[in-house]
C-alpha cells in the first residue's frame, strides 16, 4: 500500500501521522512560548544526552543529570527542530504543553483548524 505524504512548510509528512497527532493532543493545553532548555540525562563518560529528564528515576551509575542538558526538541507533527540556535533549520519558539512541542506553522494551520480534513484536502500531496 502506498503512503500519502502532505507537503508541509517544514517537510513532507505522512497523512495518517498528522491525523493521529491531531486526534490525540489537547490543543487547549498548548501555549505559544520561546523554546527553553530542560534537564537531561547524559550517558556517563560521553557528551550524549540520551533522555529528557522529567523527574523519572534513573541509574546514577549510567547517567549524569545535566541542568539545561536537553538542547532541542522536535515538532510532534513535522519533526522540525525547535531549540535555541538561530539558524535556518531551527525555530526558537513554538507551542508547548508542558511536555511536547509543536511548531508554529503546524499548530496554527493544522491543530487550530476547525476541520482538519478540509485543510488537508487543500495541501499538495504525493504518494510513495
Ligand atoms: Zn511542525
Amino acid at each position: 500500500m502506498k503512503n500519502i505524504f502532505v507537503k508541509l512548510k517544514n517537510g513532507n509528512i505522512e497523512i495518517n501521522h498528522i491525523r493521529e497527532i491531531i486526534e490525540e493532543i489537547e490543543k487547549n493545553h498548548y501555549t505559544f512560548t520561546n523554546w527553553f532548555p530542560r534537564p537531561g540525562l547524559k550517558e556517563k563518560n560521553t557528551d550524549f544526552v540520551a533522555r529528557l529528564y522529567i523527574g523519572q528515576s534513573y541509574d546514577k551509575n549510567q547517567f549524569d543529570l545535566v541542568e539545561n542538558g536537553w538542547i532541542h526538541d522536535h515538532c510532534e507533527i513535522c519533526f522540525q527542530t525547535i531549540g535555541k540556535e538561530t539558524n535556518e533549520y531551527t525555530e526558537t519558539s513554538g507551542y508547548f504543553d508542558g511536555y511536547d512541542w509543536i511548531c508554529k506553522s503546524c499548530f496554527e494551520e493544522l491543530v487550530m483548524a476547525e476541520n482538519i480534513e478540509t485543510v488537508l484536502k487543500d495541501i499538495e500531496k504525493f504518494k510513495e
